[in-house]
């Protein structure tokens, strides 16, 4: 079984960049791990949660190895799971040609509210490897909710018909494919994959868009505090600006 490794985001896209994987990739599967949740994630204790979950999976499920290829935390680290060479135990009728990741915290309605970092990190985790992989978003990213138990291909969350409400019935404002193309896909395409980019950056002006440059970059946490701060108050705005040209080259 592989080591346990643990990355944040740009150290993930370099460890990417360098894989080489002879299984054929043209799959993301999008989880929520409902246990271990917030409740259980201490800040540093990603690579127990990690290998409690694998040896759960080998122990009670009786699986060859951890279900996940990733998960990524509260904070927007990843951590490794089963090798890439492996297919996954992630959704029945979906495994061959996958990628699983899994997301740690309950995002079912009720449960956790997930952390502006882990948003920012899945966003960027599914684009690296949609990148790598050749795999176009709109097509090739699946949620769990989007298949029966018995793995049959439904397409959308039917609550009647799903195997799980996985990833979540608040996931990015759901589990639908309506709330993924709304709410998730723009995360995933906007993503700055910059090594990646062929046409020169424009400099940002508008606060949707520093925000997200800066949550992108991992500097600030709460987005939705930091664009009232900037309509708030114009010497934050300023700065913010300069911090958001700054990361992307354009100032
Ligand atoms: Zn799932």
């Amino acid at each position: 079984m592989s080591e346990l490794k643990s990355y944040t985001i740009s150290e993930f896209e370099k460890y990417v960049d360098d894989l080489r994987v002879s299984r054929d990739i043209s799959l993301i599967q999008v989880h929520h791990t409902y246990s271990p949740s917030y409740k259980q994630f201490t800040g540093n204790n990603h690579i127990t949660l990690q290998s409690n979950m694998r040896s759960y999976h080998i122990k009670t499920n009786g699986w060859s190895d951890i279900a996940q290829h990733f998960t990524i935390f509260p904070d927007g680290v990843v951590v490794t799971g089963r090798s890439l060479e492996m297919i996954p135990a992630g959704i029945k009728g979906a495994n061959s040609g996958a990628i699983c990741i899994e997301c740690l915290g309950n995002f079912d309605r009720g449960g956790d509210k997930m952390r502006d970092l882990q948003k920012c990190a899945i966003a960027a985790v599914i684009r690296i490897l949609a990148d790598k992989f050749g795999i176009n978003p709109e097509t090739g990213i699946v949620y769990h909710s989007w298949w029966t138990s018995d793995g049959k291909k439904i397409g959308d969350y039917n609550a009647t018909k799903s195997s799980k409400t996985c990833p979540g019935t608040n996931f990015f404002g759901g589990n639908s494919r309506s709330a993924f193309e709304k709410n998730l896909l723009p995360l995933i395409t906007q993503y700055n994959n910059k090594k990646d980019s062929t046409q020169p950056l424009k400099s940002v002006e508008s606060i949707n868009d520093i925000i997200w440059e800066l949550c992108n970059a991992c500097i600030i946490t709460d987005s939705n505090l930091w664009m009232k701060k900037c309509k708030e108050d114009n010497n934050t705005y300023w700065l913010c600006r300069k911090m958001a040209n700054y990361l992307r080259g354009t100032l």
